[in-house]
């Protein structure tokens, strides 16, 4: 912890800084359902005091719908809040337009019907896509789920998928977190950033990190980013000491 606390300590020294977190698994434990998640209560203190510094924006960047993504989270104004892997921003910045409308219709309709029906399967609308659950479902019926929505909806045409823990995301326009993190970097001209995130989709935001930025990863897996930690305890103790940090700057 002692590179990474030093990292901070640069970083907290920026002029503009921003802030961008993944929510589960980062600042929540993953539970089994997923309405239930919450941030832990010394993580979400960290952020709130976090976003009241001066030229300091936090940003949670999520896999969730951006209305899921405010009500678990609790967060919103002056926090900014991006769902959906960065195709919805809490500002109304989206990337739909009329074909991308007819392929999100047609998707939809596909996975609705390929899977719908299956036990302990979630299908999840958003904006621009769907998400197919499967943390409810019995593992044989989870793997087949998933190989007929990879095989099928998830191949076609000007469709994007993104496979997470026990879900399967899918989207009708090319949106990543690491282009929203590059997205809220332009916005607010920030001069470093920092990014933590625990799953595979993370990734595209450690991939965007430039020299200066502190990149974390929760938890176990494969990572471009520099430095790793155990779990959402962990977050919230960097996240604290980022705050003091940063006040005493
Ligand atoms: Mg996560």
């Amino acid at each position: 912890m002692s590179e990474l606390k030093a990292a901070l300590d640069r970083l907290a020294s920026t002029r503009r800084l921003l802030v961008a977190l993944d929510f589960d698994g980062v600042l929540a434990p993953i539970v089994d359902v997923p309405s239930a998640a919450r941030p832990l209560p010394e993580a979400a203190a960290a952020l709130s005091d976090l976003a009241a510094l001066p030229k300091t924006t936090v940003a949670l960047v999520s896999g969730r719908g951006l209305t899921d993504l405010a009500t678990v989270s609790g967060f919103g104004t002056p926090i900014r809040l991006v769902g959906s892997h960065g195709a919805e921003f809490d500002d109304g910045a989206t990337a739909m337009d009329d074909e991308a409308r007819v392929r999100l219709e047609r998707l939809v309709a596909e996975v609705t019907a390929l899977v719908g029906h299956e036990a302990g399967v979630r299908l999840e609308h958003k904006p621009t896509g769907i998400a197919v659950h499967v943390r409810g479902a019995d593992d044989a019926v989870a793997q087949r789920v998933l190989d007929a929505v990879g095989a099928g909806p998830a191949a076609a045409e000007g469709v994007v998928a993104t496979p997470g823990k026990a879900v399967l995301d899918l989207a009708v326009v090319e949106v990543s977190k690491g282009a929203a993190i590059d997205q809220l970097r332009d916005q607010l001209s920030a001069d470093a950033v920092l990014f933590a995130g625990d799953d595979v989709t993370d990734e595209t935001g450690f991939a965007r990190l430039r020299d200066g930025d502190v990149g974390v990863k929760v938890g176990d897996g494969d990572t471009a980013a520099a430095f790793r930690v155990p779990d959402p305890a962990a977050v919230a103790d960097l996240l604290k000491h980022l705050v003091s940090a940063r006040a005493s700057a």
